[in-house]
């Protein structure tokens, strides 16, 4: 007498749905035995197949015990079931159960793998049971591409590469022809002889020449139980399971502790890892699908992470006020030495090395005065009322005051396509398409409204020197001018005292006057407005108070001015001027790549020793409604996308997923761990949102470069904060998104 391997006690089993109860079986009671070969037969509907997937441990019972190899099941968790159908069944089914898109080789592979074979092994083995079965000029087909029968024998092949005691195999000729049907039923009569094979059918007469035994149930019940062909039950020998067992214990969890507990998290993930690859390659329009719906994930998120970002300051909502600092840009700022000190080539070098610096310029002051170079951009004429101008009478008007004066400092000789960076006062260098204009005379105007009075105007003639490389406005000037005409600010302040009132032993006149150099007058002859109404007869006294209040007293002879000018200036000569020009510099202008990188740098400068401060920060006074209601919206909606993109990509791409939840049954049933199964997912949507992460990034780096300005400005705001937000937005997501898939598919595999 054979071993018994299972036994049946009582079983019953019932399904419960909204409407009805239905029985499927009742109090079996039954014993199956090593070398048996049984065939369960009975009506459709009669509970085959119920019975069936009880004794393979798919389904569970209401009522009753089952035994296997003489314990009891009572107290068996989900994680004893698992190892059951892992160790102990092999299954066949009517419908294959194969992976379809895997080829024939990594069918069996795969159940052997969750064996815990290792992967070379895995195929040797393998090979001899597909060769077995006659699939071996197969290995490398489709499984979807084989025939019926072909399919079949590789689902057999796949339960005998387990090499478990017990088979069990629903229906398995059901979808084949007659001489096919009998090729398996030889196949497996032949497994029968070391094996318990219990097979359900619903074709008898095919069965019986093989089967040792013949059960039959109606409606649930056991209705009979014979013994048939006895001479062949005589010829087992039972197999050695050992073998799976020893490779089992390898991938089991017994190994107590967090060290137990890792090794079979390092398993199972491998395993898992295996199987995600598997799919990525196996199913490339699916793979490329959801990297491209990942991609469009991972985009939108990035271009939105950014807008928040870049709204996380709220500075822009302020409006900018002109008292400090003419010139209202968020990359500036204003530097000192910390111990007040003059700066040297050296501090500049050092500054203008610092990250995220892009300009130095040591004219700070002259950053606030406004140019107007281009009649009809920059300025235009208005006849008919005169005020300036010998014989022609027109009065200036200025259009914007968007250009201010740059020094050249801020470039150098790479910067030029043509000619040559300014050496003399009034030479200029600026952009042009084409080169002719080198030499050629520009007549400027400038206005410092923090500087000179706010009417006041200034204009001189100047030549072109030189033409920048790159396309822009700006215009740089020669270092000289840019001081002259912020002398004011830099050096000190000029006043002519005049009508001495001997009564009360004090000048009646006192005006401030903002000298600029005219290169006619020598010494200290100077030219002033009509309007002040100086003597120019005999000296005047002069004044000059430096920013520190010292004040140099001294005289000066004037010219009667032939223009009818109101203007505040006094032309001096160049050696008079220069007298009493500080060329020290206290205070530097530094641009930055971006107002994101301003704490970066004045952190930076500070570190060197260097006071930096943000012009744009200081000049920010009171919120305007418009724009704080305008950046709320804004994050908003930045916010509002994100959430409205997570569930949208959680509702699609787990729908997506159910299209291969097949898959993962066959998975279930060849005794795949549910912890590996859920795994899978995970492990393939790393790779996706990996990729479409890594792709979203370069494309961003790409159009950044490529000059996309609203790329390039949201990119400064792209620091490892804002990285930070991306990659976990998008892999948290993807993980909730496999987590709702495997939600899912728990219920569906435990059904
Ligand atoms: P057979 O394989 O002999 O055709 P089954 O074992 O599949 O029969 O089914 C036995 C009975 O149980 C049938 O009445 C069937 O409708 C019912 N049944 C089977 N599976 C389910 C299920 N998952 N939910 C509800 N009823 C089921
Ligand atoms: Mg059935």
């Amino acid at each position: 007498m054979q071993k018994t391997r299972i036994r049946l006690d009582n079983i019953s089993k019932s399904y419960y749905s909204e409407t009805a109860v239905t029985q499927a079986l009742r109090k079996i009671n039954l014993t199956f035995s090593e070398g048996e070969f049984v065939a369960i037969t009975g009506e459709s509907g009669s509970g085959k197949s119920t019975l069936l997937n009880i004794i393979g441990g798919m389904d569970s019972f209401d009522d009753g015990e089952m035994y296997i190899d003489g314990e009891p099941t009572f107290q068996y968790d989900d994680q004893d079931w698992e190892d059951y159908r892992q160790k102990k069944i092999g299954y066949v089914f009517q419908d294959y159960s194969l992976i379809g898109h895997y080829s024939v080789l990594a069918n069996v592979v795969s159940a052997l793998m969750i064996m815990g074979y290792e992967r070379q092994e895995a195929r040797k083995v393998a090979f001899t049971y597909l060769e077995q079965v006659g699939l071996s000029e197969y290995v490398k087909h489709r499984a979807n591409e084989l025939s019926s029968g072909q399919k079949q024998r590789l689902s057999i092949a796949r339960a005998l590469a387990k090499n478990t005691g017990i088979i069990v195999a629903d229906e398995p000729t059901g979808n084949l022809d007659s001489e096919t049907g009998e090729q398996i039923m030889r196949l497996l009569k032949e497994l029968s002889k070391t094996r318990l094979v219990i097979m359900v059918t619903h074709n008898f007469e095919q069965a019986e020449r093989y089967v040792t035994r013949k059960i039959r149930i109606h409606d649930g019940e056991l209705i009979s139980d014979v013994q048939m062909n006895k001479e062949l039950a005589d010829e087992v020998t039972a197999i050695n399971e050992e073998n799976s067992a020893t490779l089992t214990e390898n991938s089991d969890t017994n190994q107590g502790g967090f060290r137990g507990w890792l090794n079979s998290f390092k398993k199972q993930s491998k395993l898992a890892f295996f199987f995600a690859r598997k799919n990525c390659l196996t199913l490339p329009g699916r793979s490329l699908l959801f990297t491209m719906f990942l991609l469009i994930v991972s985009v939108v998120s990035f271009l939105f992470i950014g807008q928040l970002f870049m709204n996380a300051d709220d500075i822009f909502t302020k409006e900018y006020s002109q008292k400090g600092f003419y010139k209202a840009n968020a990359t500036r700022l204003v530097v000192k030495k910390e111990d007040g000190s003059t700066f040297t080539d050296e501090d500049l070098e050092v500054i203008s090395k610092v990250n995220h610096v892009i300009v130095v310029d040591s004219c700070d002051f002259a950053n606030d005065i406004n140019y107007y170079i281009e009649e009809d951009r920059d300025y235009e004429y208005l006849r008919g009322r005169r005020i300036r101008g010998e014989g022609e009478s027109k009065v200036v008007s200025f259009l914007n005051e968007s250009h201010f004066m740059m020094s050249t400092d801020c470039i150098d000789e790479g910067d030029l396509a043509a000619g040559r960076l300014p050496e003399a006062r009034n030479e200029i260098v600026l952009y042009a398409d084409d080169s002719s204009i080198l030499g050629e005379e520009r007549l400027c105007y400038f206005t410092a409204a923090n500087i000179w009075d706010v009417n006041e105007c200034y204009q001189t003639n100047l030549v072109v020197t030189g033409i920048l490389k790159n396309p822009t406005e700006q215009v740089y000037f020669s270092k000289e001018l840019c001081n002259m005409l912020s002398m004011d600010m830099d050096s000190g302040e000029y006043r002519l005292y005049y009508n001495y009132d001997y009564t009360k032993e004090d000048y009646k006149q006192k005006p401030r006057v903002v000298p600029v150099i005219a290169d006619d007058l020598r010494g200290n002859l100077v030219r002033i407005s009509h309007k002040f109404e100086v003597p120019t007869v005999g000296y005047v006294d002069f004044h000059f108070e430096d920013r520190d209040g010292e004040v140099i007293e001294s005289e000066v002879r004037v010219l009667p001015e032939t223009n009818a000018s109101t203007t505040d200036f006094m032309e001096v000569s160049e050696e008079f001027f220069y007298t009493y020009y500080s060329k020290e510099i206290k205070q530097i202008s530094v641009y930055m790549t971006s107002y994101a990188k301003t704490d970066e740098v004045i952190k930076a400068l500070a570190d060197k020793g260097y006071l930096a401060m943000s012009t744009y920060r200081t000049s920010v006074t009171e919120y305007l409604e418009s724009l704080v209601s305008e950046r709320l919206i804004i994050i908003a909606i930045s916010a509002g996308v994100l959430v409205v993109l997570a569930f949208a990509q959680i509702l699609i791409l787990r729908s997506l997923m159910k299209i291969k939840i097949k898959d993962f049954f066959v998975l279930k049933f060849i005794g795949m761990k549910l912890q590996v199964i859920k795994k899978i997912s995970h492990f393939e949507f790393l790779i996706y949102t990996a990729i479409a992460m890594m792709i979203t990034v370069i494309a961003m780096w790409v159009l950044r470069y490529s000059g996309v300005a609203m790329i390039r400005d949201m990119m400064w705001y792209y620091e490892f904060g804002a990285y930070a937000f991306f990659v976990l937005y998008n892999l948290v997501l993807s993980a909730i998104t496999v987590a709702a898939f495997n939600h899912l598919l728990k219920g569906r595999l435990n059904a």
